[in-house]
């Protein structure tokens, strides 16, 4: 095995666990000429060792905003401008570049929609595994090349010692992102940031790759950040899910929940346009209108303008996120009346 922990050192996934990502009111901003645009907007997130967390929401919602803080490649003149970031308890929104470079690959692994932008044409995927491997471990040249010929094997690449010596552009599309699941764990890192990692991918071989990152992620105790638009891979892989609406989560709980009785009518209505996991099948619709621009997003609860169940409150209020059971959820339909009035 490539990796030096054992399953059996890994915790089962668990909220009580410390968490490996802990996000506390996260705020990305975007100064442009005229004005500050607020991109994520006091973003919380726990995910525990071995726990996959979906981050889910139409595009434009923020979410892969909110992994680029974590990996430290917010593009300028994105910034965090307030909130925490931890690293197992470690807080890393401050660090320099520097460190952030040292971090990922060592602590933080990431994937991308496309493999191609994280290797490089001109090695052999071995070089580049036992390269990453050497950056962040003590081995050997021969040691970290052993390594990256088992790590091929691991992801299904066989003969791993034969199919190391081959360039990327001698791999399917399939096999090239799960040579960059291998890259992106090889250095065994604690928390793997996957943003829509099987996109790029036929819908037969996404379902390789899933299943694929979420065993190797449990085996050894990495927490996955996934960030997707597809509520299909959360049903799949994913023990919790957070729903993110214009730079907010409006709802978070465990995903055996959240898909079969969804609470916030943002999550209700989204659920109900995935032809497998509709509440009412038959009943498959599009959300009405589109997320509001950065910039646009109206006062109140900014869903309000899509929102069947809209009251008069909530385009005057936003609501705050409130516990439910073992969700949390930002919606005026689960606060009861406001005080002194009717909604
Ligand atoms: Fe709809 Fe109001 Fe709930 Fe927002 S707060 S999701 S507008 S009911």
């Amino acid at each position: 095995m490539p990796s030096t922990q054992s399953s059996a050192e890994s915790p089962a996934p668990g909220r009580a666990a410390p968490p490996v990502l802990d996000i506390r009111d996260l705020r990305v901003e975007i100064p442009t000429r005229r004005r500050i645009l607020v991109a994520v907007d006091g973003v919380s997130l726990q995910v525990a060792p071995g726990e996959v967390l979906g981050l889910v929401g139409e595009s434009g919602a923020g979410k892969s905003l909110t992994g680029s803080a974590v990996i430290g490649l917010l593009e300028p003149p994105g910034r965090i401008a307030a909130g925490e970031i931890r690293l197992e308890g470690r807080r890393i929104d401050g660090l320099s570049h520097a460190e952030m470079r040292r971090l990922r690959g060592r602590r933080i692994g990431a994937v991308f929609q496309d493999p191609l932008t994280s290797l490089n044409p001109l090695f052999t995927v071995g070089d580049q595994l036992a390269e990453t491997m050497r950056a962040h471990l003590e081995l050997s040249p021969g040691e970290a090349w052993r390594r990256a010929a088992a790590w091929l094997d691991e992801v299904g690449i066989h003969p791993g010692a034969v199919r190391a010596h081959h360039h990327p552009h001698q791999f399917s599309g399939g096999m090239r992102q799960r040579i960059v699941l291998a890259l992106a764990l090889c250095a065994e890192p604690r928390l793997l940031v996957a943003d829509e990692p099987t996109t790029a991918l036929d819908v037969s071989l996404q379902a390789q790759v899933v299943a694929l990152l979420r065993r190797l992620c449990r085996e050894r105790g990495v927490a996955v950040l996934l960030i997707t638009h597809d509520m299909g891979v959360v049903a799949e892989i994913c023990d919790r899910v957070a729903v993110m609406y214009a730079g907010r989560i409006v709802e978070t709980g465990p995903t055996a929940q959240v898909l079969r009785t969804p609470l916030h009518p943002y999550a209700r209505e989204l659920l109900a346009c995935v032809p497998s996991l509709a509440p009412q099948p038959g009943r498959l619709r599009q959300i009405d209108g589109a997320m509001p621009r950065l910039g646009e997003v109206p006062a109140g609860c900014a869903f309000h303008p899509r929102c069947p169940d809209a009251m008069e409150r909530c385009r005057r209020e936003r609501p705050e996120a409130r516990p439910e059971g073992e969700r949390l959820v930002a919606c005026w339909l689960l606060a009861g009346p406001p005080q002194g009035g009717t909604p």
